[in-house]
């Protein structure tokens, strides 16, 4: 009996000492199941898409999930709200819409998670390597809702920029930083704004609120734009860890503060001088020239 206490006790203490240690959580993994709506494998011609299966459609998004876990650090993602799921069922839609789209993560049973993925077949149809943004709805559904859909938004496209099949015009950029792109091409894009419509669009980047532009305008693209480099911003000024706390866990536009030590209008006045500061590394024809270049290799090597 007495043994049997020091024991105990013994086998406490070891548990104890070794829960005081390193907090490293072991990285889970989801199964993943697909439902689909119709077989659009065998309906439309996706042969020149990333999905040229529903087998590669189903191997990319499995792929792309652990890069993303990977490249923002949240690993057990699906627990930050309390779930223990082993299972995550996704229901793929792909239809005639311009763009793509997802809903948050919602739960089945106590085992399992489920989430809708609508890819744009308009965009798969395209060609040359599309992927509809899969990497960006992923990013929705693993990263969830923020105080500010211009953070959240930002943090999908720069995950978009990353992950995945990117875009055939960025298959070859060694140097090149999407910030240096982006200034290439603000002339191009920023020929039917007027300063004053420009600066109201910025003057909403990183707000607290939702959508303040109807989807597909030329003021919504401009306000996408933006949000994704003032997210680039965040991360090379104040790491990944840091600027995921803001766009997870803040509640309101006040939360800059508490996260990253100076308010909205402090941060976005060194964003400016960072965007500033920045020179392109080739001109727009070369730009342009590659452009051309990679859509011809991607289509020739199908
Ligand atoms: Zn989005």
């Amino acid at each position: 009996m007495k043994i049997n206490r020091v024991l105990f006790f013994a086998m406490l203490c070891i548990l104890l000492f070794a829960g005081c240690g390193k907090k490293e959580v072991p990285h889970k993994e989801l199964n993943l199941e697909f439902y689909y709506v119709a077989d659009y494998w065998d309906s439309y011609d996706l042969s020149k898409s990333a999905f040229p299966s529903r087998e590669a459609f189903e191997s990319a998004t499995a792929q792309y999930m652990k890069e993303i876990e990977e490249l923002l650090g949240i690993y057990n993602w699906w627990e930050k709200s309390g779930v223990q799921a082993d299972t995550l069922e996704f229901s793929v839609e792909m239809g005639r819409i311009g763009h793509s789209g997802t809903n948050y993560l919602g739960k089945t049973s106590d085992k399992r998670l489920n989430s809708n993925l609508v890819l744009s077949l308009k965009a798969l149809e395209a060609g040359h390597g599309a992927d509809a943004l899969l990497a960006h709805e992923l990013t929705h559904i693993m990263c969830g809702p923020s105080f500010s859909q211009s953070l959240e938004e930002g943090l999908c496209d720069y995950v978009n920029y990353r992950v995945g099949m990117v875009s055939y015009i960025w298959d070859e950029r060694p140097d090149w930083t999407r910030v240096e792109i982006f200034k290439l091409l603000f002339p191009r894009y920023l020929k039917a704004f007027s300063q004053d419509e420009q600066d109201k669009i910025i003057e909403k980047v990183g707000q607290e609120g939702g959508y303040p532009y109807g989807y597909e305008t030329a003021n919504s693209r401009l306000w996408y734009f933006y949000s994704e480099l003032f997210v680039e911003y965040l991360v090379e000024k104040y790491g990944m860890e840091t600027t995921l706390n803001l766009i997870r866990n803040g509640e309101t536009e006040d939360d800059y503060v508490k996260y990253l030590g100076q308010t909205l209008e402090q941060v976005k006045e060194d964003w400016h001088v960072w965007m500033d500061e920045i020179e392109p590394s080739m001109s727009l024809k070369e730009l342009d020239d590659l452009e051309q270049e990679n859509i011809k290799k991607f289509d020739a090597a199908e």
